[in-house]
């Protein structure tokens, strides 16, 4: 007997990464030597358990931005400015960062050949993003200040000294992000009615809006989402309109008192007709804990804040309209947030012996 192995179908066509599957809309040229883990593609789920609260037939979807290679959407940037890093002869990079930034930039740095520097505000970064950092192999610099001085120190840094930064400031890395939109509309035809995103520094929120711009010009899409920014209540500076000294949350991810992009931001708000809000830390934990236990999403809790704001705001959603909330990182990356928040039962030191474990199931 002969044994036949499946063949892959000629309609399978392997996933390039996003640089080469959206290389006409991105500012990369043949000469460009594109660094890729695959990013992207990521899935956009329904989610109607929450859609439920809502009611009024409003659909929702989370775009689960942590399934990225390194378990967050910074790797949609990070592809591309390590990439023209690469082009313009770049040795070494450097970043401040809340954490995701740093675990983005030493896996793309190192897989480029190039030395990783990255700057971290000591003791607030969740426990996954520091591992990561550590084991791609980043030279970790924690700084007695929060990540607004680390930016600022950064954004000196580079222009004195033979580092490329690929903080959000660096223009390539919201050409990369802005491709997280053109997903949303290949999958859902169009653009969604709302985009409901947490917001720290603001970059993600301006890629966004770009690549749905960037769309509707060329026809992939016929219209435009309303934007809604979500921060966390003790970092808000774009809900308060103006900077936040000491920047406190759970939500360590937009523990940001700054925003490197606040123009753009307030630019993307007027033209979208969308707003910003403030949830608060129980909020975003409750957003946090709804996910995992009722749709099977984990994600971090800076990443709740979109899915928590929209339900905060929810009477304001249209009737029948969609949206789409941006999971930006992976439960993952916070294990001591989960395990220190969860409402779930952790009966521990029972008896290794039948009765004991069926006792302490409620038999
Ligand atoms: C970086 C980050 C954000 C904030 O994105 P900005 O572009 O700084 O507004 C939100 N969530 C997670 C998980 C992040 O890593």
């Amino acid at each position: 007997m002969t044994l036949s192995l499946p063949v892959a179908t000629s309609s399978c066509q392997p996933w390039r990464g996003l640089i080469e599957t959206y290389r006409p809309y991105l500012p990369v040229t043949e000469n460009t030597p594109v660094v890729t883990l695959m990013e992207g593609n990521t899935p956009l789920i329904p989610v109607p358990a929450i859609a439920q609260r809502i009611g009024r037939g409003v659909r929702v979807f989370v775009k689960y931005d942590g399934l990225n290679p390194t378990g967050s959407f910074k790797d949609r940037g990070m592809t591309m400015a390590i990439s023209k890093a690469k082009e313009a002869g770049a040795e070494a990079v450097i970043c401040a960062s809340t954490g995701n930034t740093s675990a983005a930039a030493a896996a793309y740095a190192r897989r480029g050949g190039m030395r990783a520097f990255v700057l971290i505000p000591d003791g607030y970064v969740a426990l996954g993003k520091l591992a990561q950092a550590l084991l791609y192999g980043a030279e970790v610099l924690a700084i007695k200040g929060n990540f607004d001085r680390a930016l600022e120190i950064v954004r000196e840094m580079a222009e004195s000294y033979p580092v490329t930064l690929v903080n959000s400031v660096n223009p390539y890395r919201l050409e990369g992000q802005k491709t997280g939109a053109f997903e949303v509309v290949d999958v859902l035809g169009n653009a969604p009615d709302w985009l409901c995103i947490p917001v720290g520094n603001a970059g993600n929120i301006s890629a966004y809006w770009m690549g749905f711009c960037q769309y509707q010009q060329i026809g992939k899409c016929d219209r435009l989402p309303r934007m809604m920014g979500f921060q966390a209540a003790g970092a808000a500076p774009l809900v308060n309109g103006q900077p936040v000294h000491h920047p406190e949350t759970i939500a360590t991810a937009i523990r940001i008192g700054n925003p490197a992009s606040w123009d753009k931001a307030m630019g993307v708000k007027t033209a979208s007709g969308g707003n910003f809000h403030a949830v608060t830390d129980a909020e975003i934990l409750d957003a946090y804990r709804l996910l995992a236990s009722e749709e099977g999403i984990f994600c971090e809790p800076a990443s709740a804040a979109s899915v928590a704001g929209m339900l905060k705001v929810k009477e304001e959603i249209p009737t029948e309209a969609t949206v789409v909330c941006v999971l930006t990182g992976n439960g993952l990356k916070d294990p001591d947030t989960a395990i220190k928040h969860s409402n779930s039962q952790f009966k521990q030191g029972i008896e290794a012996d039948i009765q004991a474990v069926a006792g302490a199931m409620g038999f």
